[in-house]
């Protein structure tokens, strides 16, 4: 079985600072590491590699410097990594990120299985994973909390997937697009030896020329194929106050339509 990985590496810390003219992140001088829960994507990779053979490979867009994570994850057993890195990449939103990633993969030819992270902790949108798999006309399970199957001979995967209000069990054939919480595996420690056997293993880097080819996609990078622009990075707010009413439905139905035109929606 083909898994691709998709990895992204993050700062590592929680101050990240807006350039406001550009509405990007600033990344310069500030230290990196990979996002937590694509460790747990690639863990379980290696664990469906182990017990149905296969190959597994990291795909990251990021600048040079991610080169370090893909080489981490040489040492955790992937087989393969290539970073996208090219200044046309630069200024992506998670559209012209999937865009990107997208073209890489078909570049790649169809993976059986895409592993993603659940979110990431700069960006935190959880956007990247099901925008790829829309983008590749792929089925896709978010939030997956546990691989309960995978039959081989069908290419049926049945996962369970915490939707935070429900936990649905859920039947996906691949190919297709899993995106991974922490609780779907427990990611091993890279391993001395193979850190050693790999340590001279190089990351391809491709640009956006290589991963153009014919797709109709192409030069939909960076911020040319971004809709969106940063105005305000702020923690949402969540208002869960809550009012219990009782009475006659009519007199309930009124009060409702009340409340609707007080909070002006009706
Ligand atoms: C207008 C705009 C400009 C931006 N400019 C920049 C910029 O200049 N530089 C910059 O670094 N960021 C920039 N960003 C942020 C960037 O768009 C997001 O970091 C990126 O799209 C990923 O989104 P996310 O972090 O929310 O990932 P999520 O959707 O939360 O990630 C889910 C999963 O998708 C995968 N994934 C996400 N990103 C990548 C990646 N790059 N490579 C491989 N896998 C990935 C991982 O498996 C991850 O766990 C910009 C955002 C906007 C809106």
């Amino acid at each position: 079985m083909d898994i691709v990985v998709c990895m992204k590496q993050v700062p590592d810390t929680t101050e990240v600072e807006i350039d406001r003219e550009k509405g990007t992140l600033k990344r310069e001088g500030v230290d990196a590491k990979t996002n937590l829960y694509d460790l747990y994507a690639l863990e379980l990779a290696q664990q469906i590699k182990e017990r149905h053979g296969g190959t597994v490979t990291v795909v990251s867009m990021g600048p040079p410097q991610a080169q370090v994570m893909i080489s981490e994850a040489y040492a955790l057993g992937a087989d393969r990594g290539i970073l996208l890195s090219d200044r046309a990449f630069a200024g992506a939103d998670t559209l012209a990120t999937a865009t990107a990633l997208a073209c890489a993969l078909q570049k790649l030819g169809r993976p059986d299985l895409i592993l993603v992270g659940m979110q990431t902790s700069d960006g935190d949108t959880a956007q990247v994973g099901p925008a790829l798999a829309e983008l590749l006309g792929l089925p896709h399970v978010a939030y997956v909390k546990e691989l309960v199957d995978i039959n081989p001979t069908s290419g049926v995967l049945t996962v369970v997937a915490d939707m935070s209000d429900t936990v649905e069990t859920l039947q996906v054939t691949m190919p297709a697009l899993l995106t991974c919480s922490k609780e779907v595996c427990q990611p091993r420690l890279p391993s001395y030896l193979l850190k050693k056997a790999t340590r001279q293993k190089a990351v391809e880097i491709w640009s956006a020329a290589d991963i153009s080819g014919e797709s109709d996609m192409r030069g939909w990078f960076g911020l040319n194929g971004s809709p969106t622009r940063v105005e305000k990075v702020f923690p949402p707010s969540f208002d869960q106050s809550k009012e219990t009413w009782s009475g006659a439905p009519a007199e309930l139905a009124a009060r409702l339509a009340g409340k609707l035109r007080e909070m002006k929606i009706a």
